[in-house]
C-alpha cells in the first residue's frame, strides 16, 4: 500500500527531469538553472573543485571523441593508414581507438601503465605549460606525459589522452603515429622489448605522422635547429624517438636509447612504408 505513493512520486520527477535535461530551453526555470550551473562551473563559485574537474574532464572527452570520429571518417591520412592496416590483415574497429582522461583509473592500471610507458608516442613536452612542468621531472623517473599511446597485443588499441591536445591536427598526427606502430606490429612482428625494434618504429612514426612538422616544432618551442628544414626535421625525429625508447621499461639508460636509435637510423629513416614518401 505504502509503495504506491513512493513509486509514483519517484517516477514522475524522473520523467520530468529527463525531459528538462533533454531540452532545458523548453522550461525557462530549468534553462536558467542549467545556465547558472554552467556559470558556477566556469567561475568556480558555488561548486567544488571536484565538480569543476569532472565537468572539464567530460568536456575534454566529448571533444576528443568528436575529433577522433571526424578524423576517422574524413582525414586522408587516417583513412590511408586504416586501409593499409586492413590490407595487411589488421582491421581496426572504431572502438579500438578511444579517448580517456589520462589520470583515470583505467590509465593507471599496472598493465596499461607499463604499456603506456612503452609507447609514449606523442609526447607533448612543450605543448602546454601544465605538461611542461611535469615533463621536466621525467629524468627523475615518472613516465613522460604524452597525447597518445599504442597498447600492443592483446589490446591492439590506441589510447588518446583527452585534454592533452591543442588542435584537431594534433589529434590526427597522434592517431597516425600510433597507427604506424600498429602497422609495424602487424607487418613486421615487432618485439617491443627489443630496443632496436622499438627505435625503428619510433623513427618511422615520428617521420611519417606529421609529429615533426616545423609548425609543430615551433609550437613546442623547439624552433628549427640547423640551417634548413631537413636538419630540423631529422633532429626532431631523433629527439622524440630517443625519448620514447628511453621510456621503454626494457631500456636501462638514456645512452642505451641513443645507441639504439643511432644503430637503426639509416635503414629506418628511409623506410616510409606504407607511404611512397614522407607525408
Ligand atoms: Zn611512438
Amino acid at each position: 500500500m505504502s509503495s504506491s505513493p513512493l513509486s509514483s512520486s519517484s517516477s514522475s520527477p524522473n520523467v520530468n527531469n529527463s525531459a528538462n535535461s533533454a531540452n532545458p530551453s523548453s522550461n525557462p526555470s530549468s534553462a536558467f538553472n542549467h545556465f547558472l550551473h554552467k556559470a558556477q562551473l566556469i567561475t568556480g563559485i558555488g561548486v567544488t573543485d571536484a565538480e569543476r574537474t569532472k565537468d572539464l574532464e567530460e568536456l575534454n572527452l566529448r571533444r576528443c571523441e568528436k575529433m577522433k570520429n571526424d578524423l576517422m571518417e574524413r582525414s586522408p591520412l587516417i583513412i590511408f593508414m586504416l586501409k593499409h592496416l586492413r590490407l595487411s590483415g589488421c582491421q581496426v574497429p572504431e572502438q579500438n581507438i578511444f579517448c580517456v582522461p589520462c589520470a583515470s583509473p583505467f590509465a593507471s592500471t599496472s598493465t596499461t601503465a607499463s604499456l603506456n610507458s612503452l609507447h609514449p608516442a606523442s609526447q607533448t613536452s612543450s605543448d602546454s605549460s601544465s605538461l611542461n612542468t611535469q615533463n621536466r621531472t621525467q629524468d627523475n623517473g615518472p613516465t613522460p606525459l604524452h597525447a597518445g599511446a599504442y597498447l600492443p597485443h592483446p589490446h591492439g588499441a590506441i589510447k588518446l589522452c583527452a585534454g592533452h591536445f591543442f588542435s584537431k591536427q594534433h589529434v590526427e598526427s597522434t592517431i597516425a603515429h600510433e597507427l604506424i606502430h600498429m602497422f609495424d606490429e602487424c607487418r613486421f612482428k615487432v618485439d617491443w622489448a627489443n630496443l632496436r625494434h622499438h627505435a625503428c618504429s619510433e623513427i618511422r612514426a615520428n617521420n611519417l605522422s606529421g609529429d615533426c612538422r616545423w609548425t609543430r616544432e615551433l609550437r613546442r618551442g623547439e624552433g628549427i635547429p640547423g640551417t634548413g628544414w631537413t636538419k630540423g626535421h631529422q633532429a626532431c625525429i631523433r629527439r622524440r624517438a630517443i625519448t620514447s625508447v628511453a621510456a621503454n621499461p626494457a631500456c636501462p639508460t638514456l645512452a642505451h636509447a641513443e645507441r639504439a636509435v643511432n644503430e637503426v637510423w639509416e635503414s629506418c629513416f628511409v623506410d616510409t612504408r606504407p607511404f611512397d614518401e614522407v607525408y
